[in-house]
């Protein structure tokens, strides 16, 4: 069952855990080196919008990029959960996009700063219908796009994840306590690239069950 969170007003969202890094291909475009452990970083609650929401250029940045994601419904509270337990954690799936100020993403990393500016804007993570999570859906095989004003510019599949959807639950739950309502954006594959005032951004995941419709202004 698919439902658009419009429906459902009572549900409630929490902290926002992003991971950076989990395609191999992205890690290449962005000449960034491969981790160990997943890497992490958080958007404030601030930043989620939905579908036919639009996102709002800010004027700190100049280049400002998406990135489409498997985002993560938690619906559980758990602590220190296994691999092999994680997934029964997840209520919902969805696509959504970690919008991302890239000129202020590299001027962090050049200075050895935190990402949460260049993450954490408002409307910076929109996210689609959320789709009811059941183990026979085989999380690492679903193809996930973004097209922006019709034109593909990112397709990729989630086979391609470095740290599977258990594996980022499993470590994160050893790191903090999730809870009900918490979001994962689980990284993106290669194909990143500019928005501009104007754009029209359609994201699917797994042919079209969870789809995003967003509109970018200045
Ligand atoms: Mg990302």
């Amino acid at each position: 069952m698919s439902f658009e969170i419009k429906e459902y007003p009572y549900l409630q969202f929490g902290s926002i855990y992003c991971i950076g890094r989990n395609y191999a291909r992205h890690i290449e475009e962005m000449k960034s080196e491969r981790t160990e452990d997943p890497v992490v970083f958080l958007k404030p609650r601030s930043s989620l919008i939905f579908n036919k929401d639009t996102i709002l250029l800010p004027k700190e940045s100049t280049n400002v990029h998406h990135e489409v994601e498997l985002v993560l419904l938690i619906g559980k509270q758990i602590r220190n959960i296994p691999v092999d337990d994680a997934l029964n954690s997840i209520q919902a799936i969805a696509v959504g996009i970690d919008v991302t100020a890239r000129d202020i993403q590299s001027n962090a990393k050049k200075n050895g700063l935190p990402w949460a500016l260049s993450k954490g804007f408002d409307s910076f993570a929109p996210i689609g219908n959320l789709v009811e999570f059941t183990t026979k859906l085989n999380l690492q095989d679903l193809d996930i796009q973004v097209q922006v004003n019709g034109e593909l510019r990112q397709s990729g599949n989630t086979s391609n994840m470095l740290f599977s959807a258990d594996e980022i639950i499993s470590y994160l739950s050893h790191q903090f306590t999730l809870y009900p309502g918490d979001l994962i954006f689980t990284g993106t594959p290669e194909g990143v690239s500019p928005i501009v005032s104007g754009d029209t951004i359609k994201a699917s995941i797994g042919n079209q069950f969870s789809t995003l419709e967003v509109y970018v202004r200045a």
